[in-house]
């Protein structure tokens, strides 16, 4: 009987260092490209790159119902255009292939020679080309934190919030892979609360700590996805920096939510961790009160118990650790997410990407923005070079990593990491 890929007991004949995100229990999917030449499908163990569309001409990925030219893509949709049993048939090859007991892989020297790539020789891309881009707002403390600070702290929390997951429909368009540069943006602003609004740069530029997850083909439009089906639709999570705006988010966003304040960029990691990776790392979903109406009704462990951290580095500086807090604080699991989603009956296709929102814990050192970390402003975070940060400052560079571990097996993300460049002048 073949080991299941999620076996702690596993081992790759490729070296996986000291503390990896990257075991062979992980074998996340990803864009790269080197030499020049078109980015392909690869997977990653430790520090080594594997080219998928290098194993699919060689008929290493025959048989799977995934045709050879899917693993010839610049992008992830045409792999998971056949689906989630598809790709779960294709973890499981990949981790036969790579397991340090399977010679057909590891003593071919062509083989290892062409598939195989250092990964500071690569070059990442974004691994899916998005669709649509949804972020939801789903961390209770988030919202109450927000709430707070922008209204009314005995009413924090607005009537619909524990009866919805609510969201927005952002911009595709402006999403990054990891290591982007993001320009400050401009736009409108009030400098102060009774003042007239002024165009300029933002003075208010921020992080916000994600983790989104990108979806499968769902269902025809008119259909919904229930919270049951909804793990199926889901290919798998990265980490995400929702770059945010808040004096320009703070005057445009009443009546209709969200817009240029936060669609001048957001910034993905490289790697899709699968969710079948990370089932050894689910958890029991939060108590619901009130009682959520049916089609939001879950099974009992929809959470998913992943650490997160973020840091700022200054311009030729030292990193700094200003937050850490945990994929499992969500209120709304992404089951639900997808249910209410769906539930009118949208569409959803491969390589939607949904995000969580900005994830805060209980605890002020897990708050996942600066907003909140700095609560509007009136905190400074001191960093270690005797410096204050509120917002961010032109040259900083934001990084997220995240990872589980448990039972001696520990998958991570690597990291979304981003420098704020200054703003684009006009010519
Ligand atoms: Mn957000």
């Amino acid at each position: 009987m073949a080991q299941h890929p999620n076996d702690p007991s596993l081992r790759s004949w490729i070296p996986v260092p000291k503390d990896s995100d990257f075991p062979i229990q992980n074998l996340p999917l990803g864009i790269a490209a080197w030499n020049g030449e078109p980015p392909v499908p690869c997977t990653r163990i430790g520090d080594t790159v594997v080219d998928l569309s290098i194993l699919a001409d060689s008929a290493m990925l025959d048989g799977l119902d995934i045709p050879r030219e899917a693993f010839l893509a610049p992008h992830l949709n045409a792999i998971m255009a056949h689906g989630k049993t598809a790709v779960r048939a294709l973890r499981e090859r990949l981790s036969e292939l790579l397991r340090a007991d399977n010679t057909s892989f590891r003593d071919d020297n062509t083989l290892r020679e062409d598939a195989l790539l250092p990964l500071d020789q690569v070059v990442m891309h974004l691994p899916v080309q998005v669709g649509d881009y949804t972020d939801f707002y789903s961390s209770r403390q988030h919202a109450y934190n927000v709430g707070v600070m922008f209204r009314d702290p005995a009413n924090a929390l607005l009537p619909n919030w524990l009866h919805l997951p609510v969201g927005y429909h952002g911009r595709s368009s402006s999403i990054v892979v990891s290591g982007t540069p993001i320009h400050r943006p401009m736009g409108q602003y009030k400098p102060a609360p009774d003042a007239a609004p002024v165009f300029g740069a933002s003075r208010q530029l921020d992080f916000e700590l994600e983790v989104a997850f990108i979806t499968f083909d769902g269902k025809p439009l008119g259909q919904r996805i229930s919270t049951a089906e909804a793990e199926d639709h889901i290919l798998g999570l990265v980490l995400f920096n929702d770059w945010s705006a808040r004096d320009i988010q703070a005057w445009e966003y009443v009546p209709l939510g969200p817009f240029l304040g936060k669609n001048f960029g957001s910034s993905m990691s490289p790697w899709v961790v699968l969710l079948d990776a990370l089932e050894p790392f689910r958890v029991s979903s939060p108590q619901q009160d009130p009682e959520v109406l049916p089609y939001l009704k879950q099974g009992p462990k929809h959470h998913f118990d992943i650490g997160l951290e973020v840091s700022i580095t200054p311009e030729g500086g030292e990193e700094n650790v200003i937050c850490r807090s945990n994929l499992k604080h969500l209120y709304w699991s992404m089951a639900q997410q997808l249910a209410h989603h769906t539930v009118n009956g949208c569409n959803v296709r491969a390589g939607d990407v949904m995000a969580s929102g900005t994830i805060s814990g209980e605890e002020p050192g897990s708050f996942g923005s600066l907003l909140e970390l700095s609560w509007k402003g009136t905190k400074p975070i001191a960093l270690k070079d005797g410096a204050q940060r509120t917002f961010i400052q032109d040259g900083d560079t934001v990084t997220i990593r995240g990872h589980a571990a448990a039972g001696g097996v520990r998958i991570g993300f690597g990291e979304v990491r981003g420098e704020v460049l200054p703003a684009v002048p006009f010519a």
